[in-house]
């Protein structure tokens, strides 16, 4: 784990964070990138079960976004695109990250970051007070790009670098986060481009195309969810800052002018789509709806994004501290006009209610699938202690709503003979058409309970010699651990009504 990591989570869970990062490895949510050659950093990959997982969270999202407004469609544009577009989107000249090197141990940090690790320290120390003032001293000199200021910042705040222990810092300087690479096969003929740092350009040069083709009319919206690509410099908070991760993005295109309601409107809407996703994952208890809220806030923006007339965060409350899962920006007309600009083709809307041609403006609100995972992950992961007097116990569980659980249902015969197997294939075949089951015979019980809880199934079904009798089958509830007795051919319904 990274030192300015370490200094951020002391007082928070960081012991929490630490066992989730273990157990995604241990039970095959994610695995380091190119581990055999000693990983590649920030980079990860799913294994079999988080690769379920995030399966499972695209769906939601494109079911909520997609699916539920018919004023809204998604495309799948691709990764490589025109070196234009980066010069019109402003990210050749603009996306960069104030970067400052400590000379003694040659490592590089984010400005913000280092700022945020001292606050973060101030608040362990109980002076609340002067953490905020320090972040909102911050914010200001980063809107106005002082870099004097800022270092002047660091300097009086004692801020040291973790690895040297020294305060021997360079000038602040910017740095371009996009990764270049060449198109074409002969190097002369070669050209440079960039792996898109967004998704969202995809939808601008496509907005006419959809437009027309879709006969779409203002307001809509475009969907996409796909990677992207930065080349982070400060990389090292598992997959919360990856340099390669994935991007849920909807551009809701408005009429100039409607900016301000639109985008009250998709800040509730997404605010709202995540304490949903947060209850259905809960216990379903009432008394935490409270605590449920406390978990998410949203932050504004002082220093705006290049293409930005307002915008926010939600942040949601991680083991590593509150931190921004969803951007929500109301980016104007900057990109479609800059293409308009740069290709020299219109990207005019022709509105015929009030019979008139514009630019539109634009609302987006843009996730990061990975942190989304995360977000869910250290939702769920749940540490118990199940010791009675007689026998110390403890299980790990992850309390996945049975929506998004990686797998939905285990099929467990007690014994590998007696005819029960082949009743619990049935059962298996009678589902897996449905939704994703697993089925296992080897092991006690328990072990196989326990397997269970720690990939977050929902639901086991165990077959014994009683279902050769009355073909019931014991049905067990992951969170609660109660079981009970359902007839064989009731399994799929009582699976299918809680995950749809
Ligand atoms: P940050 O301030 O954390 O670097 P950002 O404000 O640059 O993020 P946006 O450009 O608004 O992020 O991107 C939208 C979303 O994409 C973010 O809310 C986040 O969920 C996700 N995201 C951005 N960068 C990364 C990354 N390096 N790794 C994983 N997810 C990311």
């Amino acid at each position: 784990m990274g030192l300015l990591l370490s200094l951020r989570t002391m007082a928070t869970d960081s012991n929490k964070f630490q066992a989730i990062i273990s157990h995604c490895k241990e039970y095959g949510f994610i695995f380091q990138s190119s581990e055999i050659y000693d990983g590649l950093q920030a980079v990860y990959d799913y294994g079999q079960w988080g690769s379920e997982l995030k399966k499972n969270i695209k769906d939601h999202w494109w079911k909520s976004m997609v699916q539920m407004h018919e004023n809204i469609v998604g495309i799948d544009s691709a990764i490589f695109m025109h070196p234009a577009i980066w010069k019109a989107s402003g990210h050749v000249d603009n996306f960069n990250d104030p970067m400052i090197d400590n000379k003694d141990s040659k490592k590089r940090y984010r400005v913000d970051h280092l700022i945020e690790a001292k606050a973060e320290e101030m608040r362990i120390d109980g002076r609340n007070d002067e953490a905020d003032g320090l972040l909102d001293q911050m914010d200001k000199l980063l809107a106005k790009d002082d870099f004097d200021g800022l270092k002047n910042l660091i300097v009086n705040q004692g801020i040291k670098c973790p690895i040297s222990k020294t305060s021997n810092w360079t000038e602040i300087r910017q740095f371009n986060l996009m990764f270049s690479t060449q198109i074409g096969s002969i190097s002369d003929e070669a050209e440079v481009i960039y792996l898109r740092p967004e998704t969202a350009q995809g939808i601008f040069v496509n907005f006419l195309n959809v437009q027309k083709s879709g006969r779409m009319k203002i307001p809509f919206g475009i969907a996409q969810i796909g990677k992207a690509f930065r080349n982070e410099i400060v990389a090292r908070q598992f997959i919360f800052r990856m340099r390669e991760f994935e991007q849920m993005e909807m551009q809701f295109f408005i009429r100039p002018g409607a900016q301000k309601e639109w985008y009250e409107f998709w800040k509730n809407e997404r605010m709202n789509w995540h304490l949903e996703l947060f209850e259905q994952q809960g216990s379903h208890n009432p008394f935490l709806e409270a605590q449920v809220k406390q978990k998410f806030r949203f932050h504004d923006h002082v220093k705006l994004a290049h293409y930005a007339d307002a915008a926010c965060d939600i942040e949601y409350d991680f083991p590593i501290g509150f931190k921004e899962v969803e951007g929500i920006h109301s980016r104007t007309d900057f990109d479609l006009k800059n293409h308009q600009e740069f290709s020299k083709k219109k990207m005019q809307y022709f509105d015929s209610e009030i019979n008139q041609n514009y630019i539109p403006y634009v609302i987006e609100t843009s996730i990061g699938l990975d942190r989304i995972f995360l977000l869910i992950m250290s939702e769920a992961y749940t540490e118990q202690d199940l010791s009675t007097p007689e026998k110390q116990d403890s299980r790990v569980v992850l309390k996945f709503s049975p929506k998004l659980a990686p797998m939905k249902l285990a099929i467990l015969p007690l014994v590998k003979k007696d005819g029960l197997p082949e009743i619990a294939r049935k059962i298996m075949d009678d589902c897996k058409l449905h939704f994703r089951c697993f089925y296992e015979e080897k092991d006690t019980i328990g072990k196989r309970y326990r397997r269970m809880d720690a990939i977050g199934t929902p639901f086991c079904v165990t077959v014994d010699q009683q279902t050769k009798e009355d073909n019931t089958v014991t049905i067990r509830y992951r969170d609660t651990m109660q079981q009970e007795r359902i007839p064989a051919d009731k399994v799929k319904d009582v699976v299918l009504k809680e995950i749809n």
